[in-house]
């Protein structure tokens, strides 16, 4: 969103408030996201600080997330803020300062459009979940355990476990042949023995 700023440009402290509802189309790329269910709603204010032009809002969009373990669809509203100054020049600082991006105002306008989207993106949930314990899906039939038994066999068995059951059965199954070769091997030194006695 580009906002005009010429009536409180040379104003010291002057500032404005915009109220707009924007489109949420950009998310629609986060994987997490299988909806955008509405426009963003944004409110703005834009104070001329003298040095700098301070942007503050808040913004709020209603999404359709998908749960990351039953893969089952909640909405949530996704709620964010901003608050970042645009510069009337650009800062020609170190070379740290000068890889951060700088937001700087464009003639009489500010383009808030990475601002904000910054700003709802990284607010968006770490890990997404339809409820704390959500047991996820059946790893052998892929039922949702939440909706009830499946009737699957697998499910008294914790799913981290499982690679240390098949370690566990492999290294039985390792053992025996090991103790046949103990035997013949005994076997083969009672036969030596008994050749010399002979
Ligand atoms: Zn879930
Ligand atoms: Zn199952």
């Amino acid at each position: 969103m580009r906002l005009n700023i010429s009536g409180i440009q040379g104003r010291k402290g002057a500032f404005f408030q915009v109220k707009r509802d924007l489109p949420g189309d950009f998310l629609q790329t986060v994987p997490e996201v299988s909806k955008v269910l509405g426009p963003i709603s944004a409110e703005l204010t834009v104070t001329n600080t003298g040095d700098a032009y301070l942007v503050t809002g808040d913004f709020s969009v209603d999404l359709e997330l998908r749960c990351s373990r039953c893969l089952k669809p909640l909405r949530i509203t996704l709620e964010a803020s901003c608050e970042e100054e645009f510069l009337k020049e650009p800062e020609l600082g170190d070379e740290e300062d000068f890889l951060e991006e700088q937001l700087v105002v464009e003639g009489s306008e500010l383009d808030t459009t990475s601002l904000i989207e910054d700003s709802l993106l990284i607010s968006l949930p770490m890990k997404v979940v339809c409820s704390p314990d959500c047991p996820g899906l059946c790893t052998k039939c892929g039922a949702v355990l939440a909706d009830g038994d499946c009737g699957c066999s697998t499910a008294d068995v914790d799913i981290r476990l499982a690679p240390l059951m098949k370690l566990l059965e492999a290294s039985s199954q390792e053992a025996r042949p090991e103790r046949r070769k103990d035997h013949g091997s005994t076997k083969e030194k009672t036969l030596q023995s008994k050749g010399k006695l002979s």
